[in-house]
């Protein structure tokens, strides 16, 4: 009753007719909490973290003047990068300068670019001295031209030692939490400018819309809309408003475009995207985030319709610059002109391929294990058939990077900077966001929390290791040497058990593809008031990550099931990068928590969901299937999750996208649209109360869904159009507001490849709650 009251003031309020009582309400409604990481409105915090700072200096002055001066031979010299390998010797904590290649790399050839190699993370001190050393060199060439350092620095700073790890990136897609996105970002950023380096091959803009392809976890999750504000929160998070201070790099918006889409699943193999689509759903995190500044752009290792990403002139050239009005450089992937010989055989010859790409409009190549490109290159111009025009213009904006980072002013690593290097606060929002990304997609019966008093069980392989908690890219590229990883850092059991301390009796069970013992875990469960059953992925990135079958493995679905049948309420966590398909163990689990790869804080975070320190909020980003054949988005036709009459049973997901329960309950009300029948080029209005109905405080991802009932291409059922992400208190309620304007939100791109907004019917749903709206 008290709700619908107040439901029903917020309603009058909301329309107008009520100033007096707003104050009446505020009055009444417990003030909301000042919670750090919120986001009322997403395109409100899209529209600011897409505005770029008006006051960044453009050196076209400086850029020209350089290049004016330089040589052919330093010229291409500046579009090659080089791996850290071509001038050093010895591995790991062993890597020594060698200052024969290092001559040779950056005083003889002039490279303009290193980047790291897969298998070390070097402390901060050991980047100084790296850094410095390739510093020093380049200021002894002709022109002093400093070279810029790249490193993989996706979930936080992947080759450093003892950085702030950050959930990959499908783990914050979870978290609907573009602020808290943001936040992650600039820890990463600082941290890796804290080791001398400027430049980050990241964020990965890809779509997640392929759920076998190795790298899926790398990426936002299947929707565009959400990912493109998350990827723009990255982008602002990475670069801040000026990308030359002392806490930010570069970006490197990847893989242009298509990549993450391979018919077959497996890494850079061939994609198929009819060009509405790839503008429908895998341009638009590109376009946002080039709108938002970001400095580079790296080429989809691959092909989509038979063109390698590296030869794609309209892709590279034609829409990136023409259209979208990129001014930074591109960077080719590892080796990508080698391998336009070598796999996708579309060159005779390497001389060949390099004048394709350069040609295409990669602008700097990823060798990175020889000179073959500076030397073909430095033939090719003068052979006249790859114009002096092009190569200045891929150097001046190579430069133009090099003075936007600040590295013509301070080439040389800064130790003062140490002290922004893994600090108490960074490890506290990596918390926050690893508890932030737990999703709860089961709790039958209120299994969840766990009192403290409980015997547990804990078994399964994620269940005592950090690896999979984080993922590749994680110190090292596959992110597999676990003495790399930190000591005081809870794996899941470690973290059970410091909540219920001697309760906790733990058994492996299996690895992640062997028996182990089962049978010991049987009888470990007659013991137990409760089994948690962590299981999932271990740690994989790239073609090591290729599988054929996406079900999970045998030995962790037949653990599951035996403790299942022993009658002991089990909770499964899922630790994994992609959806494992669990079907058989599904309905006979009273619990499931979903952890994506929360990283170093994810023991802490798991822990927290199952014992109710923490109220889960995640929400999926991407649709479970139930079967390995069953992959279907969320954004399907209607018709295909309805049985037919003519005997087609449905497609359904394990769980949708957008599923995730909480420990309190919300409750949607006063869905309002305006105007109800409006013109094609006016924004439309929405409004909704959300209302904690529970009986503790929660956070809400809000999620506005849109569905064009009737189109001249055939709708979506459903496309996400805005979101928020807001705390509650018991009992609290916020009425939020949502505009949308019809050229952007509520268009298709049209068989002309041109967006296209067509009169007639709309309906909106959130929250359970739908209505319709009509454009004339
Ligand atoms: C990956 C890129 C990465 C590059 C440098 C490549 O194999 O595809 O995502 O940035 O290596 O490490």
């Amino acid at each position: 009753m008290k709700l619908c009251l107040l439901v029903l003031i917020v309603a009058l309020c909301t329309t107008g007719l009520c100033p007096a009582m707003q104050q009446t309400l505020s009055a009444n409604t417990p003030t909301p909490q000042p919670a750090v990481y919120e986001v009322e409105d997403s395109d409100a915090f899209f529209q600011k973290a897409v505005t770029v700072n008006p006051a960044r200096k453009n050196y076209s002055r400086e850029v020209s003047a350089l290049l004016g001066r330089m040589t052919l031979e330093e010229k291409v010299g500046q579009m090659t990068q080089l791996e850290i390998g071509m001038i050093t010797k010895g591995d790991g904590d062993n890597i020594q300068i060698d200052p024969e290649r290092l001559e040779k790399a950056v005083v003889k050839y002039g490279a303009g670019s290193i980047l790291n190699v897969k298998d070390q993370a070097l402390t901060v001190d050991k980047w100084h001295e790296i850094i410095n050393a390739i510093q020093s060199a380049s200021q002894r060439t002709r022109l002093k031209i400093p070279v810029i350092y790249g490193i993989d620095s996706i979930h936080g700073a992947t080759y450093i030692q003892g950085s702030t790890l950050f959930p990959q990136e499908i783990g914050m897609a979870a978290t609907w939490n573009p602020a808290l996105m943001q936040r992650g970002a600039e820890v990463s950023a600082a941290e890796t400018r804290v080791a001398g380096i400027p430049w980050t091959f990241a964020p990965v803009l890809d779509l997640g819309r392929q759920p076998l392809w190795p790298r899926f976890w790398e990426t936002f999750g299947e929707d565009p809309y959400l990912a493109k504000v998350m990827g723009v929160a990255f982008v602002r998070g990475i670069e801040g408003n000026d990308v030359s201070s002392s806490k930010n790099v570069a970006t490197s918006l990847k893989h242009y475009v298509g990549y993450s889409f391979p018919l077959t699943g497996r890494d850079r193999t061939p994609a198929w995207i009819p060009e509405n689509y790839m503008r429908e759903y895998f341009l638009p995190t590109f376009a946002a985030a080039v709108k938002a500044g970001a400095r580079t752009v790296m080429v989809n290792s691959a092909e989509v319709n038979g063109i390698p990403g590296h030869i794609n002139h309209h892709l590279l050239t034609d829409v990136l610059r023409g259209e979208l009005g990129f001014d930074g450089f591109v960077v080719s992937d590892w080796q990508d002109i080698k391998k336009l010989v070598t796999e996708w055989r579309i060159a005779a010859d390497e001389k060949e391929a390099t004048r394709l790409s350069i040609l295409a409009g990669v602008d700097m190549s990823m060798v990175p294990s020889d000179y073959s490109f500076s030397d073909l290159l430095i033939q090719l111009v003068k052979e006249g058939k790859v114009p002096m025009s092009r190569i200045d213009e891929a150097v001046s904006r190579i430069l133009l990077v090099k003075y936007q980072v600040g590295l013509f002013d301070r080439p040389m690593p800064d130790k003062s900077l140490k002290g922004n290097f893994a600090t108490a606060e960074s490890r506290a929002a990596a918390l926050d966001a690893a508890r932030e990304t737990m999703t709860l997609l089961k709790n039958d019966g209120g299994v969840l929390p766990f009192a403290k008093d409980k015997k547990i069980l804990v078994t399964g392989p994620t269940a005592d290791s950090l690896i999979p908690l984080s993922n590749g890219w994680t110190y090292v590229w596959q992110g597999n040497n676990a003495a790399l990883y930190p000591k005081d850092r809870p794996t899941v059991l470690q973290a059970i058990r410091s909540k219920a301390g001697d309760k906790v009796t733990y058994v492996p069970g299996v690895s992640f593809d062997k028996e182990l013992d089962i049978e010991a875990a049987v009888q470990a469960a007659k013991d137990a008031d409760v089994v948690v059953v962590c299981i999932g992925e271990s740690s994989y990135t790239e073609t090591p990550g290729n599988i054929t079958d996406l079900t999970m493995s045998e030995p962790q679905l037949k653990l599951a099931e035996r403790l299942e049948a022993t009658g002991k309420p089990v909770v499964l966590v899922l630790v994994e990068g992609r959806p494992r398909v669990i079907n058989r163990i599904v309905d006979g689990a009273k619990g499931i928590l979903l952890a994506y790869n929360p990283s170093n804080e994810g023991g802490t975070a798991i822990a927290d969901v199952l014992f109710g320190d923490y109220n889960p909020n995640g929400r999926l980003p991407y649709s479970y299937p139930r079967t390995p054949n069953g992959l279907i988005t969320y954004d399907h036709k209607l018709f295909e999750t309805e049985d037919t009459s003519y005997g087609n049973t449905a497609f359904s997901p394990q769980f949708e996208f957008g599923s995730g329960l909480s420990y309190t309950t919300f409750g949607y009300s006063n869905l309002q649209i305006g105007p109800k029948t409006g013109r094609t080029n006016e924004p439309v209005k929405i409004t909704v109360t959300v209302t904690n109905t529970g009986q503790r405080a929660g956070k809400e991802a809000v999620i506005v869904y849109v569905r064009d009932v009737v189109a001249s291409l055939s709708p979506a059922g459903k496309r996400v159009r805005r979101f928020a992400k807001i705390s509650l208190e018991r009992g609290q309620s916020r009425t939020l507001t949502f505009t949308l304007r019809p050229a952007e939100d509520l268009s298709f791109i049209g068989t002309n490849n041109k967006p296209l907004v067509e009169p007639g019917e709309f309906e909106v749903m959130v929250g359970g709650l739908k209505e319709k709206f009509s454009l004339q």
